[in-house]
């Protein structure tokens, strides 16, 4: 027996030891209420959450008071996109627009937006899984009020040109983007990213623990934005609930591992982003890359791919000891998995059932590529062969 090999980052890292390592203080000796700053134990703990905001800040190139901690990108999403309806009614803008490779947590709450009477139009993107400026701007209308775009797919991994995107908006509209998988994967900076006025951050993408994330709310809109939780007066109002000072502290340490180790984690990624797909080029002749080829518009740390007539069905069954997804973990299923992004990517079916997700990091190690790239190589030519006969 050997060890499965863990090829699934996209959804969820694991913990980072020196994040662990902060988490652990914190939770052995700062167990105060970060709320009550009346005392010794209240201000130990508000001090962990203020250190982390100034991290999580610092790793985007935001102000420190624009970060709202959330309970992850999910609640952020949810935040950013329900948070402003009540404004932008108050203004007459009834129309959103944002793209059909979001992600559930876009894509969910957009269609309950609009059984609250909003329109929502969805770009398609091109095939390589970009939507660019032009696109976004032709689903501009007078009425439009806020734009979604995410910083870089979950899926297949392509880079959304959110400055570009930022460029053609008309001025006013307030822009959002999902960086969940964006931050750690790429240089995302406001300043190099067009500036959104909303931005989703999630720490278990990072290395940090799950149940935590961020949402960056550019000062001249926080007016503009509604609480989902009301309550007690955390996060400056705009977040009820007792903060999970442990949680928030690792998050500040990954993401401040993030903003001094962004380059070499690149660039381990990418070397064995390199080494993969040249093992499984080598060996599948009809191997189909999902997703931007040109690397300054792709992740270096996911490769999706597929081979014609093999499902990705076939292959979760075929490789129980290679922790991958058939697209993204929030839609995984282990029977006839259909991956959105792809279909609206290749307009057809058939691509997106056979199409697998591969993502690594930081604690990948190039033996594992090898072992992987041989079970994939293994797995599919075997089920070629039953296939030859059947
Ligand atoms: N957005 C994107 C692009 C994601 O990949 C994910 C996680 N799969 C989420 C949002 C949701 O993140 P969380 O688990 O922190 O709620």
């Amino acid at each position: 027996m050997t060890d499965p090999i863990y090829m699934d980052y996209g959804a969820s890292t694991p913990l980072d030891p020196r994040v662990h390592a902060v988490m652990d203080d914190c939770m052995r000796n700062d167990f105060g209420n970060a709320g009550a700053r009346v005392h010794s134990f209240g201000m130990k703990a508000a001090a962990h959450i203020d250190l982390a905001r100034e991290q999580v800040a610092d790793c985007i190139a935001a102000p420190k008071d624009s970060i709202v901690f959330t309970s992850g990108a999910t609640e952020s999403n949810n935040m950013a996109l329900f948070g402003v309806l009540d404004y932008l009614r108050s203004i007459g803008k009834t129309h959103i627009v944002t793209t059909a490779v979001e992600h559930k947590s876009v894509l969910g709450p957009m269609a309950e937006i609009e059984k609250r009477g909003f329109t929502v139009s969805y770009v398609q993107p091109k095939p390589c899984g970009m939507v660019e400026g032009d696109m976004v701007a032709a689903a501009i209308t007078p009425q439009t009020g806020f734009v979604s775009v995410q910083g870089l797919n979950n899926e297949v991994g392509t880079i959304q040109p959110l400055a570009e995107i930022r460029a053609v908006l008309p001025a006013g509209i307030i822009f959002h983007s999902d960086a969940a998988q964006a931050v750690g994967k790429m240089n995302f900076t406001l300043d190099q990213c067009g500036h959104p006025d909303l931005v989703t951050l999630s720490s278990h993408k990072i290395y940090g623990p799950k149940g935590m994330g961020a949402l960056y709310i550019a000062p001249h809109i926080r007016a503009h934005i509604k609480p989902l939780l009301f309550g007690s007066m955390y996060e400056g109002g705009m977040r009820a609930g007792t903060v999970a000072t442990e949680l928030c502290a690792g998050f500040g340490q990954a993401a401040e591992l993030v903003h001094i180790e962004l380059a070499d984690d690149l660039a381990k990624m990418e070397a064995l982003r390199t080494l993969f797909l040249k093992k499984l080029k080598g060996t599948l002749p009809d191997l189909v890359i999902n997703g931007h080829s040109d690397a300054a518009w792709r992740a270096a740390n996911i490769l999706n791919i597929r081979v014609p007539g093999i499902t990705n069905e076939d292959l979760l069954a075929a490789l129980p000891d290679l922790a991958f997804s058939p697209s993204s973990a929030c839609n995984a299923t282990r029977t006839g998995h259909i991956s959105h992004v792809i279909r609206a990517m290749t307009g057809a079916d058939q691509p997106a059932r056979e199409s697998i997700r591969l993502s690594f990091g930081r604690f990948t190690t190039e033996m594992e590529i090898v072992r992987a790239a041989d079970m994939i190589i293994n797995a599919m030519q075997t089920i070629q062969k039953m296939q030859g006969a059947a």
